[in-house]
């Protein structure tokens, strides 16, 4: 079964002023479960609008969509999402456990409540053991950086036991280094949680570094104009990985596509 397939699937958006933009052309994509699949383009070529459409966030103006062999209709039990903007996505005056409570409460919309409440504590603990923020449950947004800010959010994806997770450009606005961490974290996760990952990002060297898969967006909603594997081995390294010279060909391709359709 494909974890995520969509068939001929594109998204208009109509202005209120009566005229259209074309977010994204129709696309096929079948990405294989427990596969890590990046999508790279630069501003406006519709990443977003193809993630919000996987999560069942909004619906597709045309085309067939299925996650796990089941048609989105609302957002799938099965499936988070992680944002770019920490800030915005983590309630300021919650605690770092309360922020994961309040993810919990809106997942698993079929299961039982009150059965499932009896391991939130547990569930929590081990989330964030995993992002490495054991014990910080008590503190505020605030009180962390934003590369930790960014953990809680993954985290709080995790604690709902997701088997896809779509991260929307997690790492861009936290340090260098930090981003650094943060990839190699993520890395480790998804093998362990055996996770299937949709991952945004415009950068290219991080969308090659973490994936099997690079797909990139052409500009103006065009849709997909390369798809390429990628078969580097695992565990990858920031340092020997990113000097192999099959790292570096496949850098210059899908750089000088990019750079091509702009
Ligand atoms: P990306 O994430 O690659 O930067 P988006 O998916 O956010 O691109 O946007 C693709 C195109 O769709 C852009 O031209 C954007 O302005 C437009 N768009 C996105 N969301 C909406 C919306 N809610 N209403 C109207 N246009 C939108
Ligand atoms: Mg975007």
């Amino acid at each position: 079964m494909t974890a995520i397939r969509t068939t001929q699937v594109g998204k208009t958006y109509q202005s209120a002023r009566g005229s259209s933009v074309v977010a994204l052309s129709p696309i096929d994509l079948h990405v294989e479960p427990g596969s890590f699949v990046s999508i790279v383009g630069r501003s406006g070529c519709g990443k977003s609008t193809l993630l919000r459409l996987v999560a069942g966030l909004e619906e597709p103006t045309s085309g067939e969509l299925e996650v796990a062999g089941r048609p989105v209709q609302r957002p799938p039990d099965s499936v988070r999402y992680v944002f770019q903007d920490y800030a915005q996505s983590l309630l300021p005056w919650k605690t770092v456990d309360e922020n994961i409570r309040f993810g919990l409460r809106h997942a698993h919309s079929r299961t039982d409540k009150n059965q499932d409440r009896k391991n939130w504590p547990a569930v929590i603990e081990t989330s964030l053991a995993e992002v490495g923020l054991q014990g910080c449950g008590n503190r505020y947004p605030s009180e962390l950086s934003g590369g930790m800010q960014q953990r809680v959010a993954i985290a709080r994806a995790l604690a709902a036991g997701p088997d896809v997770l779509l991260l929307d450009e997690p790492f861009s606005a936290v340090d260098a280094l930090s981003r650094i961490q943060l990839q190699d974290l993520l890395l480790k996760i998804w093998r362990t949680r055996d996770l299937t990952v949709l991952f945004v990002t415009h950068d290219i060297d991080e969308a090659i570094y973490l994936s099997d898969r690079v797909i990139v967006l052409g500009p103006n909603g065009i849709g997909i104009v390369s798809d390429a594997e990628i078969n580097l081995i695992r565990p990858r390294n920031q340092v020997t990985t990113k000097s192999d010279p099959s790292y570096l060909r496949r850098r210059s391709e899908i750089l000088e596509l990019v750079m091509q359709h702009h």
